[in-house]
């Protein structure tokens, strides 16, 4: 079963703590925009995602199990 990654960009503060985690998914650029590189990232991914979702210090990711 796929899952996507969703950003509430209102409440993200760019402040990386998702890219630290999960860089194959969040990258937070020169700009200070947090771009999510890969919406769908494999099954693979699915631990470093949810990690990223439980220490995102703004509650601003969450998973839509497609
Ligand atoms: S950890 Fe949360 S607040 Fe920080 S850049 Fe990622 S989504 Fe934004």
């Amino acid at each position: 079963m796929g899952y996507r990654v969703v950003v509430d960009f209102d409440l993200c503060e760019s402040n990386a703590v998702c890219m630290q985690v999960a860089p194959e998914v969040f990258e937070v650029r020169d700009d200070d925009f947090l771009y999510v590189l890969d919406e769908t990232p494999g099954p693979d991914l699915r631990g470093k995602v949810d990690d990223a979702v439980a220490r995102c210090p703004k509650q601003a990711i969450s998973i839509s199990e497609d």
